[in-house]
């Protein structure tokens, strides 16, 4: 295959950029000098240079977001209505520059150009909306305690300086997710981006600025997880830390902030089931369970890896997912007629490949995919064909953990009880996805599985209004909705004597 580039925005510009950190409103050189290298994924090829925070970094970020938090900053003296406004600006800047934004996606990202159009930034869009509706509608309590003559009421209050550290899966919606509940509550952010895809979080609070959000109240530290991400979760002026990644990081990241009794949310890994009954409509249940794995190469943490298949269909659904996998079409993201992208680094090719090699070696068996390099692709990019596997059973490293990668493992099931109790045997329970005709089916089924999200025939839906995140070991803590408005908010309970004496 030939690759098509018909690149709509030129962001030579942006990849062109002194590598520079953002703190305090301005762009500042890292105290060390340390840099990281961006690579395209679809060629493999360094594209940018970007800045490396350390610690001497993230103390001055911290110390900047914590005088923006002072009663006395603007941000804290803007009104509620004036913060949701900025924040419905920020929406229409992303609009504006989706072109531009979308492109870095492509190169950063390996996302594919349209999908990174209509999905991650318009979701984006979506929620920065949503979020900047709320700041007006953020209100106390007044209680009617038993105590005679006193007033009791509650206030609420943002919760601080928030470090946000999030993956490279989605680059801009997963700051988003963080970063506009966080505003909408009257926090201040210190956001650190994956190392893998540091260069929109940097246009994000380029925007943010122009949205007319303080400087100070939105500050970028691209930097390694193991520098960068640790000073500051161990920071002391940081208030809480919201963070998106996978479990193993997650689960440090809670340990350390346990003794500081620090705030955290945690959204982390899935191996999501999907499950498909004998009555539902093939068609659309082949291309849902498809699409549930393939989009963005499987690299949703949603993603829909463990496909379950009632016996009397099994063979017609591998059938159709194995022919859906075969045709569709591997390439960069700057080619439209590439409809899966190629996986963010060299590394996580590695992890893909030997997920698969290791199911065969097992006894499993690639009824498409596998994992060679596809045909026509750069070779020196990271790309991985659909992977269809069966033969599987529970006790396999690809059934049980997550591979992050478009690999589905299939097996069938028999009945209802079977398939809850094979459906909830993993450490994880972030989403499921039930398909069928039988509503009622589907919904008894829905209330026995232990997952933070729920589809019936279909998959993978998000909004900015309807709460997502974990059960188990998926994390605690929702993004999007009130619920996660709430997490960036304490709670202040006033008592008042009325008789004025005290
Ligand atoms: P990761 O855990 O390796 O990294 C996530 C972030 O944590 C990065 O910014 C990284 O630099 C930082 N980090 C790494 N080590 C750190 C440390 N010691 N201290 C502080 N920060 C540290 O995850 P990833 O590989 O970038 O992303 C993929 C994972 O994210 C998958 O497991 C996926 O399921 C998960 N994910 C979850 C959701 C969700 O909403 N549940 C959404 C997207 C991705």
């Amino acid at each position: 295959m030939t690759a098509i580039d018909t690149r709509p925005h030129d962001i030579s510009d942006i990849l062109e950029r002194e590598p520079k950190l953002l703190i305090d409103g301005e762009l500042v050189d890292s105290h060390s000098g340390e840099t990281l290298d961006v690579l395209d994924p679809a060629t493999g090829q360094k594209v940018a240079t970007a800045a490396s925070a350390d610690a001497t970094d993230v103390d001055r970020a911290v110390r900047a977001a914590h005088r923006a938090f002072d009663l006395r900053a603007p941000w804290r003296r803007m009104s509620a209505l004036d913060r949701g406004r900025a924040i419905i600006r920020l929406a229409r800047l992303v609009e504006q520059h989706a072109d531009e934004l979308a492109e870095i996606e492509v190169v950063d990202g390996g996302w594919l150009r349209q999908a990174a159009r209509d999905v991650e930034i318009d979701l984006t869009v979506r929620h920065l909306d949503y979020f900047g509706g709320w700041p007006t509608k953020i209100e106390g309590n007044t209680i009617p305690v038993s105590i005679p003559d006193v007033m009791v009421r509650t206030e609420r209050e943002p919760v601080g300086v928030v470090a946000q550290i999030v993956p490279w899966n989605y680059p801009l919606l997963m700051a988003i997710w963080k970063v506009a509940p966080a505003l909408a509550a009257g926090c201040t952010i210190v956001l650190k981006p994956a190392e893998n895809t540091p260069l929109i979080a940097m246009r994000l609070g380029e925007l943010a600025l122009e949205a007319g959000i303080p400087p100070g109240v939105l500050n970028i530290l691209p930097g390694l997880g193991s520098v960068a991400g640790e000073a500051l979760v161990e920071h002391p002026l940081v208030d809480k830390v919201a963070f998106t990644g996978s479990t193993a990081v997650g689960t440090h990241i809670a340990a350390k902030c346990a003794p500081m009794v620090k705030r955290v949310t945690l959204e982390m890994g899935g191996k999501s089931p999907n499950i498909i009954f004998g009555d539902a409509p093939l068609e659309s249940a082949v291309a849902g369970a498809a699409s549930a794995i393939f989009f963005n190469a499987g690299q949703a943490c949603s993603a829909g890896s463990r496909l379950y298949v009632e016996s009397g269909i099994f063979d017609d659904v591998v059938a159709g997912l194995a022919d859906t996998a075969d045709r569709m079409v591997v390439g960069p993201g700057s080619d439209p007629r590439s409809q899966v992208g190629p996986l963010i680094s060299g590394r996580q090719l590695d992890r893909v490949r030997s997920y698969i090699d290791d199911t065969v070696e097992r006894g499993g068996r690639a009824v498409a995919g596998g994992s060679g390099t596809p045909d026509g692709v750069d070779p020196s990019g990271y790309f991985v064909r659909p992977t269809v596997l069966v033969d599987v059973d529970e006790t396999m490293p690809a059934v049980r953990e997550e591979i992050f990668g478009p690999v589905v493992v299939v097996q069938p099931f028999d009945t209802l009880e079977d398939i809850a109790r094979r459906a909830n045997d993993s450490d994880y329970g972030l989403a499921a996805g039930i398909w069928t005709r039988d509503i009622g089916r589907a919904n008894t089924l829905a209330g026995m599985l232990r997952a933070g999200s729920v589809y019936i025939n279909t998959y993978g839906l998000t909004d900015a209004a309807a709460p997502f995140g974990g059960f188990r070991r998926s994390g605690y803590g929702r993004d999007m909705g009130h619920q996660n408005l709430e997490s960036y908010l304490e709670t202040r309970t006033v008592w008042t004597a009325l008789d004025g004496e005290g």
